[in-house]
């Protein structure tokens, strides 16, 4: 069974091919950019279930990339990058990513870490689901088949 589409933003070949064979090896279906402007595609035409970005991108950094994918997007995002500084780590986090990765980082833990952040905003998404129908008082609203029911029937909006 297919556990979910990760999105790979990554210039570096070898690096492609570690985390596509991992991913494969795992079930995952995978997409791979080798730049921003191909990853925000991505991620806005294919909807994945989490995306692997590394912050030194030929035609833009990383940073930016969250900014982009966050104004449209609150898919979980996991930096891999070389960069070891806890202020791009911060940088990072502040600017929308879920979690860091230093390269060289553990196949093993890039896994574990995929799991759970595509569980947590599974989770989040249907727990968003349930939330689009309130009842109180005798009164229920129905967001997503926008309609509004009462003692008096129901009410398409
Ligand atoms: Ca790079």
């Amino acid at each position: 069974m297919n556990k979910g589409t990760v999105l790979v933003v990554e210039d570096d070949k070898a690096i492609q091919n570690l985390i596509g064979t991992t991913l494969e090896i795992f079930d995952y279906n995978y997409l791979i950019s080798s730049n921003a402007k191909d990853g925000i595609l991505k991620a806005t035409s294919y909807n994945p279930d989490v995306i692997i970005l590394d912050l030194g991108l030929p035609d833009m950094d990383g940073l930016e990339v969250i900014k982009k994918i966050r104004s449209f997007s609150l898919v979980p995002i996991i930096i891999v990058s070389a960069r070891t500084d806890n202020a791009d780590k911060i940088t990072a986090l502040d600017a929308g990513a879920d979690d860091y990765l230093t390269k060289p980082f553990d196949m093993d833990e890039l896994i574990a870490r995929i799991v759970s952040l595509i569980r947590r905003y599974t989770r989040f998404n249907q727990q968003d689901g349930i939330s689009q129908q309130l009842e109180f008082d005798g009164l229920k609203i129905d967001i997503e088949n926008r309609s509004v029911t009462t003692e008096n029937g129901t009410f398409e909006l």
